[in-house]
């Protein structure tokens, strides 16, 4: 890849992390309590190697499918750079059918969205001895057009989950209504927080994470408590694909 666009990709990572930074300092919040996962989504591997080369090695990707693909491209890339290795993390919806070949390639799926999902994750787990990391998606703007769990189906901890021995709930993850003014969405947000903090209330400690942030709302999402931010356009500004 022509040196520009890694020039380019360097700078749209050095201009996030600082308004990380920012936006966690005027929260009263310690910078390296927000994570930043790139969203690699709309880039080819030659732009995800040269991120990695800046040392952002948390990389998300929607669709499962191609979380496998790109995962092993890097690889290549991999061996012939010093990256440090890095970790996936699945953002959007995963079909049961393809559980199985997903979780050995991950590290954290951000968006368990139902019950049954959850079942599958848990036999799939067992079945090649593992335990998985997962976060609960919430709807928090109620879109029908969003997955999720509503709100009140986890204002208890599920039985599947309290007795699952294969994973480990490590937080929950939301996206805001794509209509929400910013009151809304930082209301929006602070629900996911106030759900996080009944769960730990309630014995689950290590349901710590929220994932909630996008490249146009991140800065309210650090606001309202985010521990990882899912950023995508904002670090491809200016590149073409
Ligand atoms: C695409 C995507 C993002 C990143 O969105 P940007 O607005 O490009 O930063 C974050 N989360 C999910 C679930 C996504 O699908």
């Amino acid at each position: 890849m022509e040196r520009q666009r890694q020039e380019r990709i360097a700078l749209n990572l050095a201009s996030v992390q600082q308004r990380i930074a920012a936006a966690a300092a005027q929260a009263g919040r310690d910078p390296n309590s927000v994570r930043l996962i790139a969203v690699t989504k709309y880039v080819r591997v030659e732009e995800i190697a040269a991120l990695c080369a800046c040392g952002c090695t948390d990389l998300g990707e929607s669709r499962p499918q191609s979380l496998w693909e790109k995962s092993q491209e890097l690889r290549a890339f991999h061996r012939a750079a010093e990256f440090y290795e890095p970790r996936w993390h699945l953002i959007g919806h995963l079909q049961r059918n393809k559980v199985e070949r997903t979780l050995p390639l991950t590290h954290l799926i951000h968006s368990a969205d139902s019950l049954r999902l959850v079942r599958e994750i848990e036999s799939a787990a067992s079945r090649i001895g593992r335990t998985i990391d997962l976060l609960l998606e919430v709807n928090v703007s109620q879109d029908a057009s969003k997955h999720g769990f509503a709100l009140q189906e986890l204002q208890e901890v599920p039985p599947e989950l309290r007795t699952a021995k294969n994973l480990r709930v490590r937080g929950f993850m939301a996206m805001a209504g794509l209509h929400s003014d910013d009151t809304q969405v930082r209301r929006e947000f602070s629900r996911l927080r106030e759900l996080r903090d009944c769960w730990q209330h309630n014995g689950y400690a290590e349901a710590a994470e929220l994932s909630m942030g996008m490249s146009g709302d991140f800065e309210l999402a650090i606001a309202e408590g985010a521990t990882m931010v899912r950023i995508g356009s904002a670090l491809f500004d200016g590149i073409e694909t």
